[in-house]
């Protein structure tokens, strides 16, 4: 005899995968999660924060504080200033009083100038960006029904079905309603495989998208005073005589306990250029006698007394810089929503493959503030499918 009985549907793992655990993933994870959507995060590296990354460096070794990727963002900003203020986490300015220095080229004895005045103010975190990535994720964990995290977890295939999706990778095997792909477009295009294929349409623009700053590389030296200060510097300096381009102070308040760390950031040259290419290729070491040697010829002596040296070339890091992303663009690109925009009418995927990610945002694309003003969106389209009140 047939047997008549029913087979309730098998429910989903989840109801939203997010791949990538930045800030836009992170956004998008917290703000479902506080709608009472099951999220499972998956992040293919052993921590959360993606390009936002702090470090602790000496004198104050064990607590992070030092930017190795972005530091600032500006009054203009709505998304981020207001995600930061939601947070409430404490923020200062960034600071710039006194003389700068500039270097024409190597040989040239460097000068000091007073920058014109006017310019927008730039606000960095206390404790840096790791207090927005630990806040994030506080937040994920608080929810009504908290995020899944899944660390060392990179998802490699993504299979689009009419009324689900399903995600495998590393230690990844998941069904979830949707997906969202929260990782720098031409990493998704080099390492994630989509079935059914993804149009040529859209492969050409994850592949045509810049990662913003993957070109570049940061160095840190920390100091036990702020010596340029006290000389009636700024910490900020333009130089081509390498091996940094543009330094800035980037010392940080006390803060839980800690007490202020001083320190020069500097952007090293693109690898554009061969004397930019033999530094980054040159040992850690010899690289850190060049930057304090450059420092030392701005901002004098004391420079070469550093408590500590960090640094970070973000050329090497496979999972934010895809194909060409070493080479600097021009201008900061013209980054476009309209194939990223899971709100438009003729999505080809109904709603299930939702795209986020600072490099997919029409607003301040490549920023922060870009990627939270995705992942908003991200999780905006997803609510309203749903018809849940955004
Ligand atoms: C040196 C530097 C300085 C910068 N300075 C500033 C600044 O001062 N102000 C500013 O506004 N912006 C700055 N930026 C840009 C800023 O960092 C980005 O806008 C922002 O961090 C991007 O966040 P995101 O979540 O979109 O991407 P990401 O932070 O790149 O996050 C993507 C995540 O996806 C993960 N991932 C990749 N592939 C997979 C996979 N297959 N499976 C699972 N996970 C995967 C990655 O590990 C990563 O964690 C800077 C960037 C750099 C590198």
């Amino acid at each position: 005899m047939t047997d008549l009985r029913i087979v309730p549907p098998k429910p989903f793992d989840t109801d939203v995968a997010i791949v990538g655990g930045g800030l836009a993933g992170l956004t998008a994870a917290c703000r479902l999660a506080a709608s009472g959507q099951r999220v499972t995060l998956f992040e293919a590296r052993s921590r959360l924060g993606g390009r936002m990354l702090t470090t602790g460096v000496m004198p104050v070794a064990e607590r992070p504080w030092v930017d190795l990727g972005p530091a600032w963002f500006w009054p203009h900003q709505a998304h981020i200033r207001a995600l930061v203020a939601q947070l409430a986490l404490p923020v200062f300015e960034q600071y710039r009083d006194g003389l700068a220095r500039y270097e024409a080229g190597a040989g040239s004895p460097p000068e000091s100038f007073d920058p014109p005045g006017g310019a927008d103010p730039s606000f960095r975190l206390v404790g840096g960006m790791a207090a927005l990535t630990r806040a994030l994720h506080e937040a994920s964990q608080a929810a009504p029904t908290p995020v899944a995290m899944h660390l060392d977890a990179a998802v490699r295939a993504i299979t689009v079905h009419d009324d689900h999706v399903v995600l495998n990778g590393d230690g990844v095997h998941c069904t979830a309603a949707r997906v969202i792909v929260a990782t720098p477009p031409r990493v998704v295009a080099r390492d994630i495989t989509f079935v059914p294929p993804l149009s040529d349409t859209v492969v050409d623009t994850l592949r045509g998208t810049v990662t913003w700053m993957g070109h570049a590389m940061k160095c840190v030296a920390t100091y036990n005073r702020p010596f340029w200060r006290d000389d009636g510097r700024s910490g900020y300096a333009v130089s081509w005589g390498g091996p940094l381009q543009e330094i800035h102070d980037a010392c940080m308040p006390p803060h839980d306990g800690m007490p202020a760390g001083y320190a020069l950031m500097g952007f090293v040259a693109p690898r554009t250029s061969a004397a930019a290419r033999a530094f980054r290729d040159a040992s850690s070491e010899a690289r850190r006698a060049t930057v304090l040697a450059q420092l030392a010829r701005l901002f004098g002596p004391d420079a070469l007394s550093a408590t500590g040296y960090a640094e970070y070339d973000w050329t090497r890091d496979a999972l934010t810089c895809g194909p060409n992303d070493d080479v600097p663009p021009t201008a900061h690109p013209d980054y476009d929503d309209t194939l990223f925009d899971g709100v438009r009418a003729d999505d080809p995927w109904n709603g299930r493959l939702v795209w986020a990610g600072a490099e997919t945002s029409a607003v301040s694309g490549g920023y922060l503030d870009g990627a939270v003003a995705s992942g908003w969106r991200a999780a905006t389209a997803i609510l309203r499918a749903l018809h849940i009140p955004t």
